[in-house]
């Protein structure tokens, strides 16, 4: 895999009314015609991405909305459409133009501060109208934690305005965000040794190793430890062969009783989904509720929430695996229902529990938006990893590592 995966780039959106700039402004960070642009109000329809490496941030995908103030039909689904691009902004562009702030704006910094996104004022424009020298201060009243100005026109001047955008989103973004921080820094210390299990089944891509198993062995590298990669009905001889205990064994959440079963007590091991709950989702709301499980009762609506729209396998993880394992272990006859993709319901309060992917497609803002929104509503949110660890009686074991 040569280029880094949108779900593991900042997402930097741009927000603004129609034809306040933010196409052109993207063009010009760009060095290239990424979206299109014209005078006519609401060029954008639906969000553009471009995909960029902005040094030092590191890989940044940018997403460039339909304006705001579009007050035909099709504009205001446009706009619904726009506001759900919150759920993956790590960082808001918010443009205005240089007459001054408008309710259009005041409304899109509120939204950030709703959800704590940190938001850059971007003034457009500056080549046609003066900003008044009052505008940064009302921006600043508004929200704005960085206010940049620009004319996206003055193409002589692109590596000036690219330079003012890096410093401001330096300046906004928590420090996680830039340097996130290590997957297994503080369990496997260097020189460590880590055995990862990896089962080779139907449901295995061809040719390669998924995402979180890649990103784990880069890790342990970096962190200049070693891991050991191996299927399933290899590992116990794996182990045996060891000359000396590895510092933790990770496997994937379906292989999670083998691993326990195969595995003496002294070990500490868990599962990579698990492990990316501390990085992308809200590790300790997971294990919380994953404990809800054990409350279910007849009749109970349970969600099964995917992130992406792949193609549903015989005995999918999702589809038919964890409904089985759900009902079993409850005894329950429980409702479940599915979502998939961006799809993520609103009514989220009809369900006792949501079961939600590894979301392995979605940047980090977003899974924890999705977690954050079912909190909300008091409905206890797990993940794949920890509701199967749950329904084969080894969570607490695997947890553990975390001192969770
Ligand atoms: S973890 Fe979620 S986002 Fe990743 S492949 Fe599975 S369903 Fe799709």
């Amino acid at each position: 895999m040569e280029k880094t995966p949108k779900s593991l780039r900042l997402h930097i959106a741009l927000f603004g009314r129609t034809n306040v700039g933010k196409s052109s402004f993207l063009n010009l960070v760009a060095g290239q015609d990424v979206a299109m642009t014209s005078p006519v109000p609401g060029t954008t329809t639906d969000a553009v991405e471009k995909t960029m490496e902005l040094l030092p941030i590191g890989p940044v995908v940018f997403i460039d909305t339909a304006g705001f103030e579009d007050e035909t039909e099709l504009g205001q689904e446009r706009i619904r459409r726009s506001l759900k691009v919150f759920d993956r902004t790590d960082a808001a562009l918010i443009f205005c133009p240089p007459e001054g702030v408008g309710k259009a704006e005041k409304d899109l910094f509120e939204l950030a501060r709703e959800k704590n996104i940190p938001a850059v004022a971007v003034v457009t424009k500056t080549d046609l109208v003066q900003p008044a020298s009052s505008l940064a201060g009302e921006l600043e009243a508004c929200g704005a934690r960085s206010v940049i100005c620009v004319s996206a026109t003055d193409t002589a001047n692109r590596e000036k305005y690219v330079s003012l955008l890096k410093q401001a989103l330096i300046e906004v973004l928590p420090e996680d965000f830039i340097t996130p921080p290590p997957l297994l820094g503080d369990l496997l210390a260097p020189g460590g040794l880590a055995v990862l299990i990896v089962p080779i089944d139907i449901e295995a891509p061809k040719g390669r190793l998924i995402m979180p198993q890649v990103q784990t062995i880069r890790d342990a590298l970096d962190g200049d430890a070693m891991t050991l990669v191996v299927k399933t009905k290899e590992y116990p001889q794996a182990l045996a062969m060891l000359n000396r205990k590895p510092d933790l064994v990770i496997c994937d959440s379906q292989v999670v009783h083998h691993m326990v079963k195969n595995t003496p007590e002294d070990i500490p091991c868990t599962t990579f989904s698990i492990l990316f709950s501390r990085l992308k989702g809200d590790f300790a709301l997971l294990a919380e509720g994953t404990r809800a499980i054990g409350r279910l009762r007849d009749g109970d609506r349970v969600l099964i929430a995917e992130a992406c729209s792949h193609h549903a396998m015989d005995d999918d993880i999702g589809r038919v695996k964890i409904p089985r394992l759900l009902r079993a272990c409850t005894q329950a006859d429980l409702q479940i229902e599915f979502s998939s993709g961006r799809d993520y319901p609103e009514d989220l309060e009809k369900y006792k529990l949501i079961v939600h992917c590894g979301g392995c497609m979605l940047n980090r803002r977003e899974v924890r938006s999705r977690l954050q929104r079912a909190a909300a509503k008091g409905v206890p949110v797990t993940n794949y990893g920890m509701c199967i660890s749950y329904t084969q009686g080894v969570l607490e074991w695997v947890l553990s590592p975390f001192n969770a």
